[in-house]
């Protein structure tokens, strides 16, 4: 039997998921459905975008709304005019086999007008950002007396937004005998707030750990002076010919000037933010949607809610001022299963705000370095390689080969290939091959007298040379390597400097540990120490190399 019909859902429904291709629920919904379909508590989902929660709340909505009554009997309270959108549409596909069920989406910066005569036509699902709605109980122009249900999405959003006032009036209008089922990533005070004060006993879920990322996106950090960080963002795009990407700003002047920035230069990007018209901001998204903008600049307010699939990465251009801003901006990757990149450009200082990251989210963040020109590069050429060989030949050229064999004739095959390559490659010669280094280097390398001298038992007879020392290193503690200054290497021992920062990372890190049987020792080489007896961790793999999009 269909997983779907099983969760007790009818055959209209069903028939509508499988039009839309889900073949399994995804956790939340397995879990949500018969939970909500049972219609008898209110309901909590600590759920992020990406988990399918929509359809968790919207396929019990849709089949518990009684299309042939025109009266509105659910209301879906969102943070953006984009989520309000994207909720009608997806509810709209739920429902599209059910006649007379009316979903209207009414937001801000639209014709209220419209709204309004669109709502005394009778709609059964009202999906509305608190601002508008407010608007319209106002102006009676809403009736909310007949309200089953409150759905409140992304409440977490709503109230970063500054919609509690909204919110407080929404609800206190609203029946004591509706039901309310609020979904949020996170829980912060002011939710639970809400729920304490507009629930009652709600029923709990949450899918995966509250707060914490999605197993499918790889979390990344680059450490870069803020001068070289456009440039590292552009070797990034140049890298990965299949990057599909969101880029965070945090200022709406930064977002445009970084967008215009890169369209000067030859990438299909556009900006979206909070200056923007309405109508600018839908022919930017209807771009982005359709892939005709490769990357997409955006702020964190303009870029709630928006849901695109198949994005691969998301990069912060600055690490966002307020933490709970990563997970939504992160979450916009990794959806439905797929996987993606979510990438910090670092001020080599903002590494102890990525540490809390980490902890706040429960994963570790991955070094990696900014591809060099002559990385981009190879990849470039070897992708270029790749597609001769599946390349057909075409045959209006069949009948002029012998005349060009001749032409070529005397050049050897490795000639051939040299010349073929360096014609193609010109361009990417030019700009990629000189390109600077560009992964930032700490105070420690800078200057070595800067940052802190360190001493550890491991030298040349145990790590294959500086590189296998530093991978050695930034493996076992998880700093970067920018962190790491001059190595001085002897063969038992090795002096290496550290940023001030890092050095107590690599001393605990170290610590509970041993290399080959043999007890290990880190002193910072003034002296004063921490001699630790390590035991317990294996060494790990240092540094990575940019590889690119997972799986
Ligand atoms: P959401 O968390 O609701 O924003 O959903 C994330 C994405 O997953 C959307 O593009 C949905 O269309 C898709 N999706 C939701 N449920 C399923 C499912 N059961 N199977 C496959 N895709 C799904």
């Amino acid at each position: 039997m269909n997983e779907f019909l099983e969760l007790g859902l009818s055959q209209p429904v069903v028939d509508a998921i499988e039009t839309l291709g889900y073949e399994s629920p995804t956790p939340i919904q397995s879990q949500a459905i018969p939970q909500l379909l049972k219609n008898d508590t209110d309901f909590i989902g600590l759920a992020q975008t990406g988990t399918g929660k929509t359809a968790a709340f919207g396929l019990p909505l849709v089949e518990m709304v009684d299309a042939s009554l025109l009266e509105t009997q659910a209301l879906i309270l969102a943070p953006t005019r984009e989520l309000c959108l994207q909720l009608s549409r997806e509810l709209g596909q739920f429902a599209q086999f059910q006649k007379g069920l009316r979903i209207l989406p009414v937001y801000g910066g639209a014709d209220i007008g419209k709204q309004i005569r669109e709502l005394k036509r009778g709609v059964q699902i009202v999906a509305a950002t608190p601002g508008r709605l407010r608007d319209l109980m106002r102006r009676r122009a809403v009736d909310i007396s007949k309200l089953q249900y409150v759905v409140l999405d992304e409440a977490d959003e709503m109230l970063n937004m500054g919609f509690k006032e909204e919110i407080d009036e929404i609800l206190q209008a609203t029946p004591e005998s509706k039901l309310t089922w609020l979904f949020s990533a996170t829980m912060p005070e002011e939710v639970r707030r809400i729920s304490n004060q507009y629930m009652v006993k709600p029923f709990e879920l949450s899918v995966g750990q509250p707060n914490t990322g999605n197993d499918d996106i790889d979390h990344q950090y680059v450490t870069v002076r803020p001068k070289d960080r456009y440039e590292a963002l552009r070797r990034f795009l140049d890298f990965d010919s299949e990057m599909y990407g969101l880029v965070f700003c945090r200022t709406r002047r930064d977002a445009g000037e970084l967008a215009e920035q890169l369209s000067r230069d030859g990438y299909r990007s556009d900006a979206l933010h909070g200056d923007l018209s309405q109508a600018q901001r839908d022919r930017v998204m209807a771009g982005f949607r359709s892939r005709h903008l490769r990357v997409l600049v955006a702020t964190d307010v303009a870029a709630r809610g928006i849901d695109v699939d198949n994005i691969t990465h998301v990069f912060h251009h600055n690490i966002p001022e307020d933490l709970n801003f990563y997970t939504h901006r992160s979450g916009r990757t990794g959806r439905a299963g797929r996987k993606g990149i979510s990438l910090i450009l670092a001020h080599p200082k903002d590494l102890t705000l990525i540490r809390r990251l980490e902890k706040r989210l429960k994963t570790q963040f991955s070094p990696v370095n900014i591809p060099s020109g002559k990385e981009i590069f190879e990849k470039r050429l070897m992708g270029f390689f790749e597609r001769l060989k599946k390349a057909e030949g075409h045959d209006a050229i069949k009948p002029m080969l012998p005349q060009l064999m001749q032409e070529l004739e005397g050049l050897s095959r490795e000639e051939l290939i040299h010349r073929l390559a360096s014609m193609t490659m010109s361009r990417s010669m030019k700009t990629h091959v000189n390109g600077q280094e560009l992964n930032a280097k700490s105070k420690a390398s800078r200057s070595n007298t800067k940052g802190v001298e360190l001493f550890i038992n491991i030298g040349n007879l145990d790590v294959d040379g500086k590189a296998g020392f530093l991978a050695m290193i930034c493996g076992q503690s998880r700093i970067p390597g920018s962190a790491v200054g001059k190595i001085d290497m002897n063969s038992k021992h090795t002096f290496f400097h550290v940023e001030e920062d890092s050095a107590e990372m690599v001393i605990n890190s170290f610590n509970g540990s041993q290399y080959q049987g043999r007890e290990l020792r880190v002193n910072t080489s003034k002296g004063n120490t921490s001699q630790n007896k390590w035991k317990k961790k294996p060494f790990k793999k240092g540094k990575k190399k940019y590889q690119g999009a997972r799986g």
